[in-house]
């Protein structure tokens, strides 16, 4: 079956209206066999209008429900994902190429995110502190923000969403979804599994309090621009998070930005090497290397460098590359003909910047896919090997490999390139972990030991430094972005002492 036939099925079953698809419209395409389901009807400038009009609105009614009944429609949602979880997981296969259990842990995700804003929803919490006038009571107190614009990248093309709506929503919050223009099926399936909650949950929720705008990045220009969003929370590359950051801070809006890694694992001599080989496996191949914490750069000791490359090269020869509805499939599709181009121009630089390809590197031949050998690049010793090419990065399974001898200069080469998401080391020694956790270790938003980069839980605030952005997302304290501070005196005395001892008597 092609995997667009898989598709249209699947709409169906999750409820995806007919009226979706238009001819001329924005046209899908799956990576797996490069067929195409159809086009959808895109989002015109008045539709983007409209939908802004119609997320105030719903602002303006939902912030007056109480969070923990917000709470209930996430906690809604989390059971109508639960239900929905195979279909949909199966979607985000046909439409990004993650292996089946991929797409199972994404739509988990959703679901953890959802069970995580239910209880956050009654832990909202404020402050008190004491005030220096007698008779006054000061605290601090989270509002609702207002409406959030949010723009996914097609690597995540469900989670995200989750990871900003079920906050979003839990504070008050409507969102409008501007979906990446290659994954925009997944987003109506979502939006339906949403309106399912909505029509459980009842009158309380008034319309339009989740929305999805399709089409390219012009949408994703006007949500950035428009002051009815406090909030824009965008995920994809620094080039799009760059051109977002001014665009809503010209009109001193919020961003919340996701943007690019290269994240690196640091592998000493005392490390176990059966864990180090797996991790390395998964976080350099998983996805087929399409993630942003996907392991890009591999910081070995250069006294064990040639024996875990040979086991890496070994590992990679048996990596079974194809269809990733197969259930032994581990390496799906490239998403596209760019993304192939990429990988091939970045593999060429690496060989004329002093690299020498140890392994992959090469295309599969698949009808209508991009599917490509997953790479290992061993580059020159030391801080000369951290080339141009291996400073950017280049979003598809190449991993390089440098060499270090001091532990300082092993940290140093992770810190320097200019992003700053998800990093690690793989070590038993106790000093090299907590070095690597100290103030002068990693400068990355994820630090782990014996983990690899890829892969985090979602009760942790996810998101990184420098060219990463800075934002955070998800679990911890990260719902403060999607909330107003509000510092509350009430004076209860029949006094109007002024603060610091002002007089001003009249
Ligand atoms: P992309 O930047 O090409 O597109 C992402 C989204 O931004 C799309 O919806 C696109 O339409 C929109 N967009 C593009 N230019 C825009 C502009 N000028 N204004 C407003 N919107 C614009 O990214 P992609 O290729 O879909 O995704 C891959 C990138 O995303 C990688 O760099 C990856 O590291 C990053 N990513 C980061 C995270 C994170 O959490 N840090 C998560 C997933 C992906």
């Amino acid at each position: 079956m092609t995997a667009a036939a898989n598709a249209r099925d699947l709409l169906d079953r999750l409820g995806v209206s007919a009226h979706v698809w238009a001819d001329g419209g924005l046209p899908t395409r799956s990576p797996i066999d490069g067929s195409s389901a159809g086009s959808l009807a895109q989002a015109s400038p008045a539709d983007v209008d409209t939908a802004l009009t119609q997320a105030s609105s719903a602002f303006a009614a939902w912030r007056r429900v109480p969070a923990p009944r917000r709470g209930e429609l996430v906690r809604l949602l989390g059971e109508e994902l639960r239900a929905a979880k195979a279909d949909l997981a199966m979607l985000v296969t046909l439409e990004a190429g993650k292996i089946v259990s991929e797409g199972l842990g994404e739509v988990q995700e959703m679901i953890d995110i959802c069970d995580f804003a239910t209880g956050l929803s009654r832990q909202l919490h404020g402050l008190t502190m004491p005030s220096e006038r007698p008779g006054h009571h000061m605290r601090e107190t989270w509002q609702p923000l207002g409406p959030v614009g949010v723009i996914s990248a097609f690597n995540f093309p469900v989670a995200v969403w989750a990871w900003n709506a079920a906050l979003a929503l839990v504070c008050g919050d409507p969102v409008i979804w501007k979906p990446s223009e290659k994954t925009p099926l997944t987003a109506l399936a979502t939006q339906a599994v949403f309106d399912r909650a909505v029509a459980c949950f009842g009158p309380d929720a008034p319309p339009h309090l989740s929305q999805v705008l399709i089409g390219g990045r012009e949408i994703g220009e006007r949500l950035a621009a428009d002051p009815r969003l406090p909030l824009v929370s965008a995920t994809g590359s620094t080039r799009m998070g760059r051109a977002v950051a001014q665009s809503v801070a010209s009109r001193l809006g919020r961003s919340l930005l996701e943007l690019g890694g290269n994240n690196a694992m640091i592998v000493t001599p005392s490390a176990d090497m059966d864990m180090a080989v797996r991790a390395i496996a998964f976080s350099a191949v998983g996805t087929c290397g399409q993630r942003c914490t996907s392991l890009r750069r591999l910081l070995v000791h250069a006294d064990i460098a040639d024996s875990l490359t040979a086991r890496l090269t070994q590992a990679y020869a048996t990596l079974p590359i194809g269809d990733p509805r197969q259930p032994e499939t581990l390496v799906g599709p490239l998403i596209d003909a760019d993304a192939t181009t990429a990988f091939e121009a970045s593999l060429s630089q690496a060989v004329a910047q002093g690299g020498t390809i140890l392994k992959g590197g090469t295309r599969v031949a698949r009808e209508g896919g991009h599917y490509v050998t997953p790479a290992i690049v061993r580059m020159p010793a030391g801080a000369s090997g951290q080339t141009d090419v291996v400073r950017h990065e280049t979003f598809a399974p190449i991993l390089y490999v440098l060499t270090w001898t001091e532990f300082d200069e092993a940290v140093a080469l992770q810190n320097d390139v200019p992003q700053g998401l998800s990093s690690c080391v793989f070590t038993d020694s106790v000093r090299e972990a907590e070095a690597f956790l100290s103030a002068w270790g990693s400068d990355c938003g994820i630090a782990n030991v014996n983990i690899g980069p890829s892969g985090a839980e979602i009760g942790g605030a996810f998101g990184g430094e420098k060219d990463t952005g800075g934002g955070r997302e998800s679990g911890s304290d990260a719902w403060k972005a999607y909330m107003r501070r509000q510092t509350q005196t009430v004076n209860f005395s029949s006094q109007l002492p002024l603060a610091q001892g002002v007089r001003f008597d009249v």
